[in-house]
């Protein structure tokens, strides 16, 4: 059985006090849940911050990007020993806007994703398809180069430690959510897909769902037999509803 993760991905939003506001009345709701790993992404600059504030509690923190190097002259950047130093155990890689509008491809995803491990760190490997490539047809071609590509050169031992966001590029912040068939079907086609390279351990890794997740959709969402957690955004960023998000009603 694989336990749910539910994410919260902060995005560019929240300074220092209105992230530690929000972490405060998160452990304070959250402290009983022991069935679902709970992890927010805040900005880097409330990372640390967070991390103390959460040290000790079932509420894990993510860094929402990384560069794969150790150190060196990369201004700018941040390696993923700097997020383990700041608290961090996860670290969202390849997510659609960093593909967007930061350059990312499937090459530095794969870069990132052996730094983050390397570093002991669980990534969370964003995959998904734009709206364009849904209309012609295209979901499952392009979801599976990007899995094949990212997780290239993996040992199944590796991809047992990381977690895959399926997250349509047309659902993310619009409001527009994949329904619970058209997830589950191409959530089906990436355990598929990562079978084929990783055998049996295929089964141990978890495939968020995310896109405009809200209250009232996780429920059927995580019905799903193949949706395993969610990925959100904008509904991570009030305590109240990202609470109804992690307290999903689990009809699986
Ligand atoms: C995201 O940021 O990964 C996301 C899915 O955003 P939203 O929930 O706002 O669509």
């Amino acid at each position: 059985m694989r336990k749910p993760i539910i994410a919260g991905n902060w995005k560019m939003y929240k300074n220092l006090g209105e992230a530690i506001e929000l972490v405060r009345q998160l452990k304070e709701n959250l402290a009983d849940v022991v069935s679902v790993e709970i992890v927010v992404s805040p900005p880097f600059t409330a990372l640390a911050a967070v991390a103390a504030e959460l040290s000790g509690t079932n509420i894990s923190v993510a860094g929402q990007n990384m560069y794969w190097e150790e150190a060196g002259a990369f201004t700018g950047e941040v390696s993923p020993l700097m997020l383990k130093d700041a608290g961090c155990t996860h670290v969202i890689i390849g997510h659609s806007e960093r593909r967007q509008f930061f350059g990312e491809t499937d090459t530095t995803v794969n870069k990132k994703l052996k730094a983050a491990l390397k570093a002991g760190l669980t990534p969370i490997v964003c995959v998904g398809e734009t709206l364009e490539e849904r209309e012609f047809g295209g979901t499952m071609k392009v979801v599976e180069k990007q899995i094949r590509e990212g997780l290239e050169g993996l040992a199944p031992q590796e991809m047992e430690k990381i977690v895959i966001a399926y997250e349509p590029v047309w659902a993310i912040g619009t409001g527009k959510t994949a329904t619970p068939q058209q997830a589950e079907e191409v959530h089906e086609a990436i355990g598929t897909i990562i079978a084929q390279t990783a055998g049996g351990v295929a089964r141990n890794i978890r495939i968020l769902y995310g896109g405009s997740v809200k209250p009232d959709n996780i429920d059927v969402l995580m019905s799903q037999p193949n949706i395993d957690g969610a990925l959100v955004g904008g509904a991570s960023l009030q305590a109240e509803s990202f609470i109804r998000i992690v307290r999903f009603k689990n009809s699986k």
